[in-house]
């Protein structure tokens, strides 16, 4: 979750530890959780621990909790997004009432909340708004024009390794961070783009389930030019999605997206060559990408295949592709009757929402969005005091240690390969809660009464930041989520962590309650992020933050071995009849879940200094720390939006993540395991890796 969906408006997974609620979905709901520590109502313990731990662990909660009728997902990132969120609006209502009396940063920041809350005026001025850039898209009069308009709505709004969202609806996406191979410079990276749909299995996939939301989309899309005083509607409708099916044909699946040896690096005048059909010279002037000597092509494949497409289908097609997209990234700053359309498909029928969420929760989210360091500066001042980053990061200081004492365990791996693996551990940069320097808005410019040009304003200052990157020099300091984001992640060319402040709060973190908690919730989410630089994609990056294989061969052919049979136990787990999980697809997730918890449980035995931990509400120490990172993945999911997450994220569904368990020895003992439980695994079927 992160300031990268300024140019992503249409719900898409986003990465870090946790696959969050999309933007659609969030609604209000508090908890009070009146005691710190495991959630003992929330169990079924008519339920065996060996048949299915989830169940056993959160089956009270499971029945007794309704998903609220905004929301395609419950669980505790939900509730916990639910009162940053009160605590944010809190921030931005002060905000909008200091009037003169505000910094500028304040300004800014109640004008755009306000100006978004003013329903009235929005609705007054209808499409206009919006005017001068259809009017634009409807003068492209050849493909010259057309390439410049393309690459003048490029933002940047993938990022294909800190946050893994792989692709944008425009017809590509930018990323400027170092090169994969050259730590010291930035470059920029180009990713595939153009489908409004998530991924390109909601365009091919035959299984009923896409088939019907195909008629859907199709509908929606005409219902959208309709609105927007479109003739023919149906018949653009149909050139729309013939497009995007021809561009969904030339995509790169999710998994060949996750390669991160895929990548080529291009010269800039190889593209004409190696990706003809498009005017280049002409789309890269528009995106301000005119001076850039090579660029990081992330899908070689994919972006060849657009770029024909941009020569081979008829100019008009294009044309109401771009009038579409430009409708729909539009939508939320629009009248009701563009909001509630563009719900209908992407809330409703893509995720299974019931109802929309309310316009204050959107507005939050949305300034939250635009002025995300601003907003988090004002939120970390408030809400997360010195001590509780010292804290958090004293507990990181124990797992990296934990992390580093499994390293040197380790039977399998050669010397070698252990001191490059400490080495990497050692430099591992850990941010917690905040960033050290604050972003400077002064650039942004917020205009009362304005609420789709501040939309617009906000993506083309955060797109000119990212640009501005290819002039400086590398930040190694940098962080890619606001500190008000319950959320964490790695940052492989970084060789780097970020813990915001949001995500160091109970459930996750409890100062009120003991080792074993917040070692199974908290620990396992840091263990988690200090794996990623171990998983099968972060192992290939050395301590420089550059790609480069720093293993033996036997080491690392070990090493994909444990992860070729993490991926089968995941290949197995099967949610609806008809789809199972990808194994390789959430390959690196599932390896940090499980090396995350091992390293936690490592890091609370540590704690303990040699003592038995005392037994509390009928529990051991051992069996707290599983039940405590089995609850901080409790989570009740729609229909719709696990089979949209089976397609598109790179994490295994939450009951999924919880039952990771059972790869670990000390819970067999903590709950007397035995065969035939369905759980149960024989011991060289428990797979560690680390
Ligand atoms: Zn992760």
């Amino acid at each position: 979750m992160t300031d990268l969906k300024r140019c992503a408006p249409l719900p898409r997974v986003a990465a870090g530890i946790l696959a969050l609620v999309v933007a659609m979905a969030p609604a209000c709901r508090t908890t009070n959780s009146a005691t710190a520590g495991i959630d003992l109502a929330g169990m079924d313990k008519s339920i065996a621990p060996g048949e299915d731990f989830n169940a056993y662990v959160n089956g009270g909660w499971v029945k007794a909790t309704p998903i609220p009728a905004d929301k395609s997902s419950y669980g505790p990132d939900a509730i916990l997004e639910d009162e940053t969120r009160k605590r944010l609006l809190a921030l931005i209502e002060e905000s909008a009432k200091a009037g003169s009396a505000a910094s500028e940063d304040s300004r800014k920041i109640g004008d755009y909340y306000s100006t978004f809350m003013d329903e009235a005026a929005i609705e007054s001025k209808g499409i206009a708004p919006l005017k001068p850039e259809l009017d634009m898209i409807a003068a492209i009069a050849d493909r010259h024009a057309l390439a410049r308009v393309l690459g003048g709505q490029l933002c940047a709004d993938v990022d294909p390794l800190n946050n893994t969202n792989f692709e944008t609806e425009n017809l590509f996406g930018v990323w400027v961070v170092q090169g994969l191979t050259d730590p010291s410079h930035n470059m920029p990276y180009l990713l595939q783009g153009g489908l409004a749909m998530p991924d390109r299995d909601y365009y091919l996939s035959t299984t009923p389930h896409m088939v019907e939301l195909r008629k859907q989309y199709q509908a929606h899309i005409a219902a959208m030019f309709k609105l927007a005083g479109f003739a023919d509607p149906s018949a653009r409708a149909g050139r729309v999605f013939a497009l995007e099916t021809k561009i969904a044909k030339v995509h790169a699946t999710r998994v060949e997206s996750e390669d991160v040896n895929g990548a080529v690096e291009w010269k800039r005048g190889e593209l004409a060559a190696k990706a003809p059909g498009l005017d280049w010279a002409a789309l890269l002037e528009a995106a301000g990408l005119n001076d850039a000597p090579v660029l990081t092509i992330w899908h070689p494949k994919a972006v060849p295949g657009l770029s024909a497409l941009a020569a081979s289908e008829p100019l008009d097609a294009w044309k109401d592709w771009l009038a579409f997209h430009a409708i729909e990234g539009a939508a939320a700053f629009l009248p009701k009757a563009f909001v509630d359309e563009r719900f209908n498909f992407f809330g409703k029928s893509l995720s299974g929402v019931q109802e929309l969420r309310p316009r204050w929760q959107r507005g939050t989210d949305d300034t939250s969005a635009a002025l995300g360091e601003a907003v988090g500066k004002s939120y970390a001042q408030r809400y997360f005091p010195e001590t509780s980053k010292a804290k958090a990061q004293a507990m990181v200081a124990d797992l990296v240690q934990a992390f580093a004492k499994r390293i040197d365990a380790l039977t399998w791996m050669s010397p070698a390969t252990k001191a490059k693996a400490k080495d990497k551990l050692g430099t591992l940069k850990v941010g917690v809660g905040y960033p050290d320097r604050w972003r400077d808005y002064s650039g942004l410019s917020v205009v009362k009464g304005d609420a789709l040009g501040n939309e617009q304003r906000a993506e083309v200052f955060e797109y000119h930041h990212q640009l501005e990157k290819l002039r400086q020099p590398v930040d190694a300091g940098e962080w890619w989520m606001t500190p008000q984001t319950v959320n964490a992640v790695n940052l492989p060319l970084q060789n780097a962590l970020n813990f915001p402040a949001a995500i160091i709060q109970p459930p996750y973190f409890d100062p009120q309650a003991d080792a074993a908690h917040n070692y199974g919730s908290m620990g396992a989410i840091i263990g988690h992020e200090i794996s990623h630089s171990f998983d099968d994609q972060g192992s290939q990056f050395d301590a420089q933050g550059r790609l480069a294989n720093w293993w033996t061969k036997e080491d690392f052919e070990h090493f994909k071995a444990a992860g070729e049979a993490l991926a089968k136990q995941f290949d197995g787990y099967r949610p609806f009849p008809d789809l199972a999980l990808n194994g390789h697809q959430t390959l690196s997730e599932n390896i940090a879940d499980v090396a995350g918890l091992l390293v936690a449980y490592d890091a609370y035995r540590l704690s303990l200094h040699g003592k038995p931990d005392v037994v509390k509400d009928g529990f051991s120490g051992d069996q707290r720390f599983f039940i405590s990172f089995a609850q901080s993945w409790r989570s009740k999911m729609r229909d719709e939006e696990l089979r949209r997450r089976i397609a598109t994220d790179g994490h295994a569904p939450a009951q999924y993540r919880a039952e990771t368990v059972r790869n670990l020895d000390p819970w067999y003992d903590a709950f007397m395991v035995h065969p035939p439980e369905k759980l149960y695994l024989a011991p060289p079927d428990r797979v560690h890796v680390w």
